[in-house]
């Protein structure tokens, strides 16, 4: 048993009985069958002008593809919905549909119980991608290649795009493995049955991309040589560092990058292998620190303990992943921030002192009061850093670390594009990145086979049409009717 006066901490594997791990790391929300997906596609109205529509930031079209569903028509479906992102199964699994298209649906604001747009999303391109072909075809080879820099959602989903408009894509992968976040990071219970890497596969079935891994911009290669051999360069590097907290003896055992830990979790093959502590204690308010409180929790970790410095409404984790995180056993405690890491004789953590915060005059300040809490491993999980000198040396320019960019995600430096968690202003979403990928890619392709600036152009033309009062939804820049191929 740990104690935080002993200075013994309680880390191990195999907590539970070695085949209780898969049930507890089961999908969590289980697909609908065909019958459950009917009956549910039934309960949509299919509204014009649809508000789930305007809140999904890649603009999929959901009453049509829930209509389809509705017809028996599930390949349809997902060619609506992968047309306008084409990591749509990912996106089903991830989304945070509750603050997304889910809370905008009219069913949702009468009644309390939105369509469930996530399930039947995951329903229909379950559906194509088990049973159909790859359902795009790349348009006439141009001649033109393109760098990308990371093979997560960004970068894959502007691969993509690229690749159908006819262009040759490398992706540059600083790891072993591509998907980003999706492989990494995503919670185990979100993505089962290796579904990273199978969407992967699908993308992959496009023709045109080649990836090569465990090439580093920055290590490996330059931005320079990459501005010289390729037409344009697509940088798609997420955030690659984390937040310190600031205490003595972060280094120390026991202290721990929540997303390292969570990266190694998704990598098992055997998650009775993985140690665990008895008592823990997690920093942060995020997707992250959720993430980790729940999955260390269904390790078998005794206690885990969430400490937030401010209000529930604060915490950057919605309320549906609080929730997740209660019924799961963990516990928050709001108002809390580190202060002191307690360490044993031979310096590893095992507990923690934080101090109560208190908003004064507008700022977060300690009430003179502490808790000290017995601590096996003490995750941080506030906040991934980009990779700001990579970025610096380049040249880009940049806004708190993150590159700046236009609407079509161009940098500073002509030829250069940027999308994904490594931009300033996004929102650090699976769905923000894949579109950012796609309207980057829509501006490259067009940059390169020097047609008229698209984006610019509907805005106003949205500005003009809404003027009159007609809808700003009918002509999304990016509709189906506009991709070739
Ligand atoms: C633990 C965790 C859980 C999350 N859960 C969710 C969720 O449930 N739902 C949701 O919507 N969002 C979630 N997110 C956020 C989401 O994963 C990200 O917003 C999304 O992955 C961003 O995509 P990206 O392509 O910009 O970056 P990433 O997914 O980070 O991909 C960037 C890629 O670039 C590579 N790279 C980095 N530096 C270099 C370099 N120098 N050279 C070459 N390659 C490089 C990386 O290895 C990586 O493969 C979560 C994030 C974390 C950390
Ligand atoms: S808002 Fe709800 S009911 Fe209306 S189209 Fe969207 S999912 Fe269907």
């Amino acid at each position: 048993m740990g104690s935080i006066d002993s200075g013994i901490r309680d880390v191990r594997a195999g907590r539970l009985a070695s085949d209780a791990y898969s049930d507890v790391f089961s999908d969590l929300h289980p697909p609908l069958t065909r019958h459950e997906a009917f009956v549910e596609s039934d309960r949509c109205y299919f509204c014009y002008d649809a508000p789930c529509m305007n809140a999904c930031p890649t603009g999929i079209d959901i009453p049509l593809f829930i209509r389809e569903i509705n017809g028996d028509n599930p390949t349809g479906s997902a060619k609506t919905i992968l047309s306008e992102n084409i990591l749509g199964g990912m996106c089903a699994r991830v989304c945070p549909t509750e603050t997304l298209c889910e809370q905008a649906c009219v069913r949702e604001v009468a009644e309390g119980k939105p369509v469930k747009i996530g399930l039947l999303q995951r329903y229909a391109t379950d559906h194509l991608m088990a049973n159909g072909q790859h359902p795009f075809k790349r348009a006439e080879l141009t001649g033109k290649s393109i760098a990308v820099v990371g093979a997560g959602p960004a970068g894959l989903s502007a691969a993509h795009r690229l690749a159908m408009h006819g262009h040759d894509v490398t992706i540059f992968e600083a790891r072993p493995k591509a998907g980003g976040l999706n492989e990494y990071g995503i919670a185990a219970y979100k993505s089962v049955d290796d579904f990273a890497q199978k969407e992967l596969d699908f993308i992959l079935e496009i023709g045109g991309i080649t990836i090569q891994n465990d090439k580093a911009l920055g290590r490996d290669i330059s931005l320079d040589a990459l501005k010289a051999g390729f037409d344009a360069v697509y940088l798609g590097m997420g955030l690659p560092g984390v937040n310190e907290l600031g205490l003595e003896g972060e280094d120390a055992a026991g202290c721990i990058d929540a997303v390292d830990y969570i990266s190694v979790l998704r990598q098992s093959d055997d998650l009775s292998q993985l140690a665990v502590g008895r008592d823990v204690v997690v920093i942060g308010g995020g997707m992250t620190a959720i993430d980790v409180a729940v999955q260390t929790k269904l390790l078998g970790a005794e206690n885990v303990i969430i400490a937030y410095r401010r209000g529930p409404e604060n915490m950057n984790a919605s309320a549906y992943e609080q929730e997740l995180a209660l019924k799961n056993g963990v516990i928050i405690r709001h108002w809390l921030q580190p202060r002191v890491l307690t360490r044993n004789e031979h310096g590893e953590v095992c507990g923690i002192t934080l101090d109560y915060t208190v908003m004064a005059d507008g700022r977060l300040v300690t009430s003179g009061e502490s808790i000290t809490l017995a601590s096996d491993q003490v995750f941080k999980a506030i906040g991934q850093t980009p990779a700001e000198a990579i970025l610096a040396e380049a040249g880009i320019a940049l806004s708190r670390g993150r590159i700046s960019v236009d609407d079509e995600g161009r940098t500073s430096i002509p030829g250069i594009w940027a999308g994904g968690d490594c931009i300033a202003g996004g929102e650090d979403l699976t769905v923000a990145a894949v579109q950012d990928g796609k309207i980057a890619a829509e501006s490259i392709h067009r940059t390169l086979t020097q047609q008229p600036d698209k984006v610019s152009g509907f805005v106003e033309a949205v500005m003009a049409d809404s003027s009159e009062g007609a809808s700003a939804t009918t002509q999304h820049p990016n509709h189906p009717s506009q991709i070739a191929g």
